[in-house]
């Protein structure tokens, strides 16, 4: 079962993000500000994180590069902010996609079952192999 961490700190939408991802089929794990958030990332096995931008401690983006420089795990953003400018800069930062609050639990669900799959295949992708040994260059955001 794939394992997804949560990273937001309402817990309102925690509870509702935890409870669409878990009839969807996943395993969640839930955090609720960024220090706690970065710690569960950087020491579980994750196949995705939802991340909020606005966050105690460290904020989403805070988060998100400090993971980014020991971890490609796909990365979904979540953020009452809707700035173009902002959403360039987490794809650049290395985020696979981007959802705006109020958001739709269905929509929420529909880009992580997306999301998850185009990682996976990149994934199988980019693995190469060469007699035991096994090289692993996975990124994956485009
Ligand atoms: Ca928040």
């Amino acid at each position: 079962m794939e394992h997804i961490l949560i990273i937001e700190d309402e817990r309102d939408v925690n509870r509702l993000l935890a409870q669409t991802l878990k009839e969807g089929g996943y395993k969640t794990t839930s955090a609720y500000d960024g220090m706690e958030g970065l710690r569960m990332a950087e020491n579980g096995a994750f196949d995705l994180i939802m991340l909020d931008l606005m966050l105690p401690y460290f904020s989403g983006d805070e988060v998100l590069r400090r993971l980014r420089e020991k971890s490609n795990v796909p990365v979904i953003m979540i953020s009452a902010r809707d700035m173009v400018r902002t959403k360039t800069d987490l794809l650049t930062l290395g985020a696979v996609d981007y959802i705006t609050k109020p958001f739709d639990l269905g929509e929420v669900l529909a880009r992580v079952v997306s999301n998850l799959r185009r990682c996976k295949k990149e994934e199988s992708r980019k693995q190469l192999t060469y007699g035991n040994l096994v090289l692993d260059k996975v990124f994956c955001f485009s």
